[in-house]
């Protein structure tokens, strides 16, 4: 961590701080900001965190979330504290598009600002960049923030058990990202007392009737299975959103399933927003989902999970996502 010298003296004595993260904030945006957030104010920083939409039902459980000003319900609020702001923290997301009308804030903020993300090509937006493209989540980052800072006494139950929800999130409990320095980092967090039985539980098992139902229905009835691209495709209509009543968070981790057939490489998720199509796409092994992302969707993340927009109806967006397939046909077929 090149610059920690320069934030050490930054946060050498009080602040007030502002934390922000991406829009339909995850396990690891929301875990991220809060291990921050405790962690800061047992520094005697003032904290407060602004995100620019709702935080997902499952994250419900965990301490500090109702402490979170969120732009979409509080604009002004969250303009203001930005405002006061003489540090802005971006975590978990690497370019200002990602934080919607809050970007326009921050870019016109004059303050210092520290990004702490490990997302590709980090947007040169920040004062200060932490960037780790081999981190499994920006909370295993934020371990080793703290660690570089000389502060591993501040890391108690509650800051790990917010970097041990991000961990879990963003590695699929586990099955993806993994590495032998962040099972060094659990092994530690579960020896201050974080308890990761309870948090599996609270994370992953934390569907409703409705959230199980509309699983059976995207399987059901929404999929289509590209054999020749080892490829799968479930898409969800403004119908289904309205016959589901689906709200932010039902369709976490839908796109998943499908890379549990055996054969499918690329997952996309493609479901009708209000006013843009939005894609969810994973793969497996060495086949990157990102350039697809970033170069036909405007979007971007990681290798194997990314997302993005289209500004077609949904039927143009999957026509167009299947019209791009036999350009990525070397990665795909079968006998790669
Ligand atoms: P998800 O499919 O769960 O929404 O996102 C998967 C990954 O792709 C996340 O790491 C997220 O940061 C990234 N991602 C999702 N949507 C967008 C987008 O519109 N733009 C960019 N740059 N990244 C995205
Ligand atoms: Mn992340």
């Amino acid at each position: 961590m090149e610059n920690i010298t320069e934030v050490k003296a930054l946060l050498s004595y009080p602040k007030s701080i502002v934390i922000t993260t991406h829009r339909n904030p995850d396990g690891d945006a929301i875990g991220s900001s809060l291990a921050m957030y405790f962690y800061l104010t047992q520094m005697m920083h003032t904290v407060q965190m602004v995100i620019p939409s709702e935080y997902p039902e499952f994250l419900e459980w965990m301490p500090g979330v109702q402490e979170i000003v969120i732009y979409d319900l509080h604009q002004e609020r969250s303009k203001e504290l930005m405002e006061k702001a003489d540090i802005v923290i971006c975590l978990d997301f690497n370019g200002l598009d990602r934080i919607d009308k809050l970007g326009e804030i921050v870019n016109n903020l004059t303050c210092r600002k520290i990004m702490i993300d490990h997302h590709l090509d980090p947007e040169p937006f920040v004062d200060y960049v932490f960037s780790d493209t081999t981190a499994s989540s920006t909370c295993e980052m934020i371990y080793d923030f703290i660690l570089a800072m000389g502060h591993k006494q501040y890391i108690d139950a509650i800051v790990g058990e917010s970097i041990m929800t991000g961990i879990l999130t963003d590695t699929g409990s586990f099955r993806y990202s993994t590495s032998p320095k962040l099972y060094r980092i659990v092994a530690e967090l579960l020896e201050l007392g974080v308890d990761d039985y309870k948090l599996q539980d609270l994370i992953f098992n934390s569907y409703n009737e409705k959230q199980l139902r509309l699983l059976g229905h995207c399987l059901a009835n929404r999929m289509e299975i590209l054999e020749e691209y080892q490829t799968g495709i479930i898409t969800l209509t403004k119908d289904d959103y309205a016959k589901f009543n689906i709200s932010r968070g039902d369709t976490e981790g839908i796109v998943n399933y499908l890379l549990k057939m055996k054969n499918i490489k690329m997952a996309a998720f493609i479901t009708e927003q209000p006013t843009i199509v939005k894609l969810s796409l994973r793969s497996k092994g060495d086949f990157s989902v990102q350039a697809i992302a970033q170069n036909h969707f405007k979007g971007g993340g990681h290798k194997n999970a990314s997302g993005g927009a289209s500004y077609q109806n949904l039927e143009a967006t999957v026509k167009k996502f299947k019209a791009l397939l036999p350009q990525y046909n070397q990665a795909l077929s079968p006998q790669h």
